[in-house]
């Protein structure tokens, strides 16, 4: 894959860029955890990222999802289907993983907002990469305990809803990282801003809850964050959500 594409982040802990949104690789040895996984389009570039790293795709012990739009969850069924790996994630995004309902932006929602620069170049690729296909996971699992998991890197799920009503950013306490997914960006191609920022409202299911959340990542001790969208950022998180919480006023 392309070099500047996999970004290491601390020991064991590595951010790949993929074709337009983020997923987390955590290792403990020869084991793995995969947070997101993309667009359905981006499955070559998780295998390859997994390979890069001298893993094979059975080396997943988990899947964790941030959220299940799309562009998160491309590759879950797959992984689960094909290497048996569980896919976790927060109780309240169960459903939504199923395809109970969907809280994803919409045709509609974007064509009104297609004067705004980036957002058709966007879609295009959103829509090239499978972002209207059906990801839905057959058996998604809520978290089996509170607090870390027992996975490779130890992750610390911090619910912090809005963008979704389960998202869930993951904490990496001893590393002091935090891998925020879409409750907090540091860049997206419909954004003008570069930095921490929420994404652009439309893509919100509920953006009051999406600022509130911006108190919870607030509390989080980290210098690093690996966020859904857009680099990495390096300084303190409780600040960059200080930031995020300014350009909404
Ligand atoms: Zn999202
Ligand atoms: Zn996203």
């Amino acid at each position: 894959m392309r070099e500047d594409a996999l970004v290491h982040a601390a020991t064991g802990v590595h951010l790949v860029h993929g074709s337009n949104t983020n997923w987390v690789i955590l290792t403990d040895g020869d084991a793995v955890t995969l947070i997101d996984c993309g667009y359905p389009g981006d499955r070559g570039q998780v295998l390859e990222s997994l390979a890069d790293l001298g893993h094979a795709p059975d080396a997943v012990e988990a899947v964790l999802i941030t959220h299940a739009h799309n562009d998160h969850i491309g590759s879950a069924e797959y992984l689960s289907r094909t290497f048996d790996a569980p896919v976790f994630l927060h109780e309240a995004e169960v459903p939504h993983a199923r395809r109970e309902f969907l809280h994803q932006v919409s045709i509609g929602q974007v064509l009104m907002n297609g004067w705004r620069p980036g957002v058709l170049p966007w879609a295009v690729h959103a829509l090239r990469s499978g972002g209207t296909a059906d990801s839905r996971i057959t058996r998604p699992q809520k978290f089996p305990v509170a607090g870390a998991l027992d996975l490779p890197g130890r992750p610390v799920p911090v619910h912090t809803p809005g963008h979704t009503a389960g998202h869930c950013s993951y904490h990496l306490p001893d590393k002091g990282i935090l891998i925020s997914g879409d409750a907090l960006v540091s860049g997206h191609p419909t954004s003008r801003v570069r930095g921490p920022q929420l994404l652009p409202t439309m893509f919100d299911a509920n953006r009051e809850r999406a600022v509130a959340s911006l108190d919870v990542i607030e509390q989080v001790a980290a210098d690093i964050m690996l966020p859904g969208h857009g680099p990495i950022h390096h300084g303190s998180v409780r600040e960059a959500a200080r930031r995020a919480r300014e350009l909404t006023s």
